[in-house]
Formats: C-alpha cells, structure tokens, sequence
C-alpha cells in the first residue's frame, strides 16, 4: 500500500510541471475562446429589422460604428447591431443621420474584442515560453543528483571481479547495519576508489553494492560539476551531500571522479582554476564533515588515480581502492554467460571459444558483441544468433578497439606471452628473487602484461644478492624476446622494465657502494651527468645481469614454451601454476 502511494507521490512529483503545463494551456486556450465572446455578449444583440424599426420611429440617438457592427443607443439602453459584412455604407449612415441619430467612429485598435483577440494569443505565445523556460531551468537541478531505489542489481549480474567483491563485502555489512559497526567503533571507510579502465563494471559493481545492501543510490558524474557559472559547482557539491544524508543509508557514486579531483594546479589564478579549486575544496570539506555513523559511503570511479590530487587519498577520505581490470579468459566466459541470458544463441555455440577470440575485450565491449550480434541475426530474420552473427559483431567491435589503441593483435600477444614468460621463468629459477604471485597478458594500465612478485616478508636491508636477482628478473623479458625472436625483432616493450634496473644499478654503484670497481663512495651527479666510469660501471652491471637473463632462458626453453603457451591459453596464471609448469618441464627433461 505504502508503496503504492509511494509510487503515486512519485509520479505526480515527476509529472507536476508538465501536468501544470497542460492545465495552463488548455485554460488560455479555453479563454481565448470564451473570452471575444463574453465580451460581446456583455451588451444585447438586436436584429437589423429591430433597429431599422427603431430607427425609422427616431429613437436611436446615438450609433457607434465599430468593427463588425454598431452599437446602438435607444432611448437610455445600448445595444449591438450585426452587419452583413460588417462595414456601413454612406447610405446607411445617412440615414441613420436624418434619423436623428449622432454617428461617430470608434478608433480600429479598440474595438475590445478586437483588442482581446489579439492579446490572447500573445498572453497564450508568453505563458507557454515561460513554462519551456521553467522547464529547462529547474528540471534537472530538481532531479540531481539522480536517485536509485530498489536496485535490482546484485553481485551474481557482476562476473569475476571477484577481488573486488571480496573486498567490498565489508562495506555492504556496515550499509546493511551501520550500528553494529559504530556501536564497537569500528572505523568504516568513507570513501573508496574503484580504479580501472571504461567499461570494465564499476558503476554496475557499485550499483550492485547498494543493491546487496538494499540502499538507495545517488549517481552523479564529475563532468557534473564542471558548471560554468561560479558557485554552482560547489553548490552542487553541497546538494549532494546533503541529499545523501537525508536518504542515509545510502551510496553515493561519483563517476569520473578525476574530473572533479585533478591535482591542484599549483596556486593558478584564472577565474575558471579558483572555480574548480573551490569545488574540490568543498568536496574535502564535506568528506570530512560527514560522521560514519550517517551510514553514506561514496565511491569513486576512475581510470587514472595518477592525476588525482593527494588530498583526495588521505585518510578519512577515499582511502580504500579497489582496482577493477580487464577480464582474462575465465572472465570474460563468465561475462559473456551473464549477458547470454538475454539473448538466443543458435545450438553449438561455445562461450568459452568466443572468450578465446576476444582478448583486451572489456565487460562492455562483451555486453556489446552480443547485442550486435543479435542486431545482425535480427537484420536477417535469423531464428537465433550463429557464428557468423558473432564474428560480423567481433569484427566491428574490433575497429572500433583499434581506433582506441586496445586491440591486440595474435602476433603481439604472443610477444607479450613470451615477454612476461620470460619474467616468471627468471623469478622461479634465480635464487634470491620473491615469490611469482600471478603472471597475465591481460593489460595493466600502461603496461601490456605483468609478472607480480609478492615478497615473504618486509625488508629494510636489501642484499646485494637480492638487488641482483631482481635486476635479472627485469631483464627477462626482453632476453627472452631476443633467445625466441632474434635480436632484430625484439620491441619496445621493455622500457619500464629498463627504466628500473638503471635506477636500481645506479644507487647501487652510487649510493650504496656495491661496486667494487668504483668503491664505497658517494657519487653526485654533475649536472645532468655521473663520471664516465660510473657510467660504465653502471652500462656493466646492466649487461651482465641481461646475460644470466639470456643464459637462464636459453638453458630452459622448454619451460619458457611451456609458460608461453599456458599464457596464451588463460592470459593469467597463479604463482602456484608457474612454479608447476616449471618443475613438470624438469621431470619431463628427467625422465
Ligand atoms: P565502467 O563503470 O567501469 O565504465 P560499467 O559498469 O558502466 O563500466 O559497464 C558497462 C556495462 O558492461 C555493464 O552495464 C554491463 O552490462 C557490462 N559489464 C561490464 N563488466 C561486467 C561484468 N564483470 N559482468 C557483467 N557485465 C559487465
Ligand atoms: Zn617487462
């Protein structure tokens, strides 16, 4: 019942301004009808026969010609007299004269009816550009933020992500009974950062979270705020927040939230750089201002936490971060399972071979090869989608990927493949180094692929051994480029992974007296430059490191092989599969 009214109150809220609209046109126009009329009517209509009569017995004093007629006074009562075609002839009006009767002329312009004829459709013309302009103008501030209730959304319709989920399971058990939490001070976050490229499930993993906690959600966006009046940015910043406490428990999501929380541009002075300034420092003020106990949680969603100033990640603020990448094989299979659902596939299709077919594809990009997909069985009267269907889709999906710089292709991801198998190889096999703890060709921000060490525990004193064996690790990749592609073939890939080794050999000749050649002294730089023996002390170090690299690998092509085509055929693998595959190829070579 309640939620029937609740629907009706709803609607009404919604509907009010146009229904408004609607009562307001019809009254004009009902107005502008009547109105000519009334006016008329206001003095009796005699016929012509009846004034001719009363003419000819002289009792017609006066005439006033008027547009359409005359207006005739007999004896103390006036009265309006139609005429053919509304003009009076000479004829006519001497007559009238010799009857006695004083003719005059009223001006044109009026003629009241006249006059209101014209007026109400320009009152009508008016009032209906008002209301268009009270439309645009308080409509949407009255429906931001846009409000969610009843999420239908849960985490089943979110595939993988299962870091993610795993990790906001905690903030969906305060939403669901923040007093459980307060009441033992347990300090729950405020603000969390979901970081990861478009299309990969933030906002559906956020909308998810309200759904699980059965909270509304408020949905903005932080192009929103890049209002151009002053004021009203900030402003909106306020509104928000006070809206969400009025409807706590709730969740706040900010989509594109570096739009709104760039670093600040050091002390810029143009009107549009306090404006903004203004609206981030009031974003900081009310993140602050806000209790934990209100029960509102906000999210933030971004693909570069790099640009976002440092403000915005201190404690109390969004200080928690969630990275949401792109799915790998089993991934995107489970994707493509969930949105199978909505469509028909034809018998004998396979998700986990479409999988197959679409790396660097994101959650959306999936969502939107089946939708095309079915666009195309529908466009040929198709009883079900085949796979013709799926490949016409993939394809123009995948122009419009390579216009985004995202599409691999099979050549570069078997690059990549034997790249970071050349990492995880060397990571299993030099003694020293940490333990892998995944391995993927799935891209990574910049990166293309990535090999994860997790180290066993805290160090403060790093050894030489292990600076080492880290400096061979890096070198991996591109010697395992060179041993399987040939010097002429291997690419730029290996730019950050040389990028770190010179850091770390340079403090270790440098600053950490680690070379015997140079000695334990401190090197400054001049300039730009090091001494040209710690330069080649530096160049030499470097080299031998990618030559155990090299060594590593030529000695264990089959383990690479093996690592490469595991890659290949799951993008990602856990540190317990490489080590496996690693040590199955040493029996193997046993045996
Ligand atoms: P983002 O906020 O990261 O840009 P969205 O949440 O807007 O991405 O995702 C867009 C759409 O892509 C979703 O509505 C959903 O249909 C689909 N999608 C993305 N990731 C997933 C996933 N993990 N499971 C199911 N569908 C997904
Ligand atoms: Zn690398």
């Amino acid at each position: 019942m309640t939620d029937v009214l609740e629907k009706a109150r709803k609607l009404l809220a919604r509907k009010g301004v146009a229904l408004a609209a609607a009562l307001l046109v019809l009254a004009i126009v009902a107005a502008s009808i009547a109105l000519p009329k009334l006016l008329a009517e206001s003095v009796p209509e005699i016929t012509y026969s009846a004034f001719s009569r009363e003419l000819a017995e002289k009792k017609v004093t006066k005439v006033l010609v008027e547009g359409k007629g005359l207006s005739v006074t007999i004896g103390d009562r006036t009265a309006f007299v139609r005429l053919p075609s509304g003009l009076v002839s000479t004829e006519t009006i001497d007559r009238m004269t010799a009857a006695g009767a004083e003719v005059d002329f009223t001006k044109p312009g009026f003629d009241p009816a006249h006059v209101a004829s014209i007026l109400v459709p320009l009152v009508l013309v008016g009032a209906v550009l008002v209301l268009l302009a009270v439309q645009t103008d308080f409509k949407p501030a009255s429906r931001w933020p846009r409000v969610i209730r009843n999420i239908p959304d849960r985490f089943d319709n979110v595939a993988g992500q299962n870091e993610a989920k795993a990790e906001l399971q905690e903030v969906i058990a305060f939403l669901k009974d923040s007093e459980a939490f307060t009441k033992v001070g347990a300090r729950i976050p405020r603000g969390l950062l979901m970081i990861g490229p478009p299309g990969t499930g933030k906002t559906l993993i956020a909308k998810a979270l309200a759904g699980e906690a059965g909270v509304s959600f408020l949905a903005v966006s932080g192009s929103d705020f890049s209002a151009p009046l002053v004021g009203v940015a900030k402003g909106r910043v306020s509104k928000l927040f006070q809206q969400a406490r009025k409807r706590a428990p709730c969740l706040i999501f900010i989509d594109e939230i570096d739009a709104i929380g760039r670093k600040r541009g050091g002390g810029g002075s143009s009107a549009a750089d306090r404006e903004f300034e203004g609206t981030l420092n009031q974003l900081l003020v009310e993140m602050d201002g806000f209790n934990t106990t209100e029960g509102v949680i906000v999210i933030g969603a971004t693909n570069r936490v790099d640009v976002l100033d440092p403000a915005l990640l201190r404690p109390g603020r969004f200080d928690r971060q969630v990275h949401v990448g792109l799915p790998d094989i089993a991934g995107r299979e489970a994707i493509l399972e969930v949105h199978a659902k909505n469509v028909k596939l034809a018998p004998g299709i396979d998700l986990s071979t479409i999988a197959r077919g679409t790396p660097g594809f994101s959650g959306a990009d999936l969502g939107n090869l089946l939708n095309e997909a079915a666009i195309f069985a529908a466009r040929e009267n198709a009883a079900a989608i085949t796979r013709d269907h799926l490949e016409a889709a993939r394809n123009k999906i995948i122009m419009g990927l390579e216009r985004r710089t995202l599409a691999i292709s099979p050549e570069e991801r078997r690059l990549v493949a034997v790249h970071e198998a050349g990492h995880a190889l060397c990571a299993c096999l030099v003694s020293g180094s940490d333990k892998v703890h995944s391995a993927t060709i799935v891209p990574h921000g910049q990166a293309l692929g990535l090999v994860m060490r997790l180290p066993e525990h805290d160090r403060f004193c790093i050894p030489v051994e292990k600076l080492e064996a880290d400096l061979v690790v890096a070198m991996g990749g591109r010697a395992a480029e060179e041993v399987v592609f040939g010097p002429k073939k291997v690419t730029t890939g290996a730019a950050s992974d040389i990028a770190q080794a010179t850091d770390i050999v340079t403090r270790m000749v440098t600053e950490w007296g680690m070379s015997p050649a140079i000695g334990m002294v401190r090197v400054a730089r001049q300039g730009e430059n090091l001494p040209r023996e710690v330069e080649q002390e530096i160049r030499r170090i470097i080299e031998e490191m990618y030559d155990a690299a090299k060594a590593c690998i030529e000695e264990n092509r089959d383990r690479l092989d093996a690592l490469v085509d595991a890659l290949l055929e799951h993008e990602t693998i856990d540190g317990d599969e490489v080590r496996r595959i690693v040590a199955e190829q040493v029996e193997r070579l046993a045996a």
